[in-house]
């Protein structure tokens, strides 16, 4: 099977190009991507070709310079494609499982973690082409019908829906009495929609509060499911259970590290670094958490270690002696290796596999363990990241405000990337109505692909467009 057409690409010059493109192949011998008439890109075996019929532009788009992942790329990830006559969305992780190739070696994919499959391309965002393209190539077991009582351009919110309420199920638990989400424009209004639909239907008791900056986004908030809403400047003292901070912004970050309780979740990919961590982006992507231990608060550990995702813990050279040989007295279950956070995660030994947590004695030592200058991570996807601090008379000296949060304030900070596709699609068609006329205020916009390039700078710039979905 052959297909060429044009498709817009977005460079390193932060805009769209038309580009010629190619697809050569088929499902069962894997694909040949040509861009410009030169090999782009070569794809294994399970993918099938789609044609696009809407995307939504996301702020992962409007971010795309910022990420770690090579350019030009056809971006877009909030798709809705049709074959034969069928319309689908598309999970984008393409995974080993997702092409329905066995192997053997992959722990994610063996694991129901295979969106976390090291091999994996990402539909729109890391080499596999997106919905800005005419056509796609799609995982075979990622296309996912849509439900009869959801439209088909509705149906492009499935992502941003699906992540946003796995973030609400990673951190909302049935103690917390009070969420909020700060900034809630794109993903915050999901997150909205989403904490509100987790109540109902696991009748918790917590309050939904959104934090705005601009007066206009009032309205706005409470129709897609706040109970109330507050400006910046009037939270000043006020700590809630649960924060989302939905920003982007270092300010942002550090406005929303102020007001959490106990909980602040992350789940924008800015590519930003924010308060001393340059790895945030890739704690998302890898959703990673982080918490404080001291010499005297140490309970947060052990429970994680307690966990039975845990058997290999790392652990920074720094740390004291004393820690490590009370862990393996606590846990002669579990593996604890002392290593050099520093090193070059090469051929060395201890170095060549994964680990489930790590303890590092400072900011910089994590950040390396996340990603190190070569790119390479210590870490097991959605592993546990601690950071330690010698207590000193029952405290601790620390900079900053993410380390006052972390060691005073006992926050955590979690992280989420994407959502099962199902599990939304099925909340959405179980809530319908709702769901549509939340979409009525949602989407903006519908907006021919021809347009892209106006439609995305005014998705960046325009406060008052939420959602723009483009058409093909
Ligand atoms: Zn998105
Ligand atoms: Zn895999």
């Amino acid at each position: 099977m052959e297909i060429e057409f044009s498709a817009h690409e977005f460079r390193d010059d932060e805009k769209f190009h038309l580009a010629r493109y190619k697809y050569q192949g088929d499902e069962s011998s894997g694909w040949k991507i040509y861009r410009k008439g030169e090999l782009f890109e070569t794809l294994g075996k399970g993918y099938v070709l789609l044609k696009t019929c809407y995307c939504g532009i996301c702020s992962t788009d409007i971010a795309r310079a910022n990420l770690p992942f090579k350019l030009p790329q056809i971006t877009g990830h909030e798709l809705v494609a049709s074959l034969d006559e069928r319309f689908y969305v598309v999970e984008i992780n393409a995974s080993h499982k997702a092409r329905g190739v066995k192997d053997a070696t992959c722990f994610y994919c063996n694991n129901d973690m295979d969106i976390h499959c090291q091999e994996r391309l990402t539909l729109g965002i890391d080499r596999l082409p997106g919905g800005f393209s005419p056509y796609v190539l799609a995982p075979r077991n990622s296309l996912i019908p849509i439900p009869s009582n959801i439209s088909t351009v509705n149906a492009s919110i499935t992502e941003p829906f699906a992540a946003a309420y796995h973030a609400v199920t990673t951190s909302v638990r049935k103690e917390h009495r009070s969420v909020a989400v700060v900034g809630p424009r794109r993903l915050g209004s999901l997150l909205l929609l989403a904490l509100k639909l987790y109540r109902e239907k696991w009748k918790i008791n917590f309050t939904i509060t959104a934090v705005i900056r601009n007066e206009a986004m009032k309205d706005f908030c409470i129709k897609v499911g706040a109970d109330n809403v507050v400006g910046v400047s009037e939270i000043i003292d006020q700590k809630y259970d649960v924060v989302f901070d939905t920003t982007g912004s270092e300010s942002g970050f550090l406005q929303s590290l102020r007001i959490a309780g106990n909980i602040l979740h992350i789940k924008s990919t800015s590519g930003k670094p924010v308060e001393g961590l340059t790895r945030l982006t890739e704690m998302v992507i890898d959703e990673l958490s982080l918490a404080s231990v001291t010499g005297s608060k140490r309970n947060i550990l052990y429970k994680s270690i307690e966990d039975d995702s845990v058997s290999e813990v790392a652990v920074d050279e720094s740390i004291p002696q004393v820690l490590l040989e009370d862990l393996t007295k606590c846990f002669p279950e579990k593996i604890f290796s002392r290593l050099n956070f520093l090193g070059d995660f090469g051929e060395s030994r201890g170095y060549n596999k994964q680990y489930d947590l790590a303890i590092a004695s400072n900011l910089h030592k994590l950040n390396h363990v996340v990603r190190n200058c070569d790119g390479k991570t210590l870490m097991r996807a959605k592993s546990k990241l601690f950071l330690y601090k010698e207590g000193v008379d029952g405290g601790v000296s620390v900079s900053g405000e993410l380390e006052e949060a972390l060691f005073t304030r006992d926050v955590q900070l979690h992280t989420s990337r994407c959502g099962s596709f199902k599990h939304a699609l099925k909340i959405m068609s179980e809530n319908d109505l709702y769901f549509e006329e939340f979409s009525r205020t949602f989407i903006s916009e519908i907006r021919d692909i021809e347009e892209l390039d106006e439609a995305f700078e005014e998705a960046k710039s325009d406060r008052k467009k939420i959602k723009i979905v483009m058409r093909h």
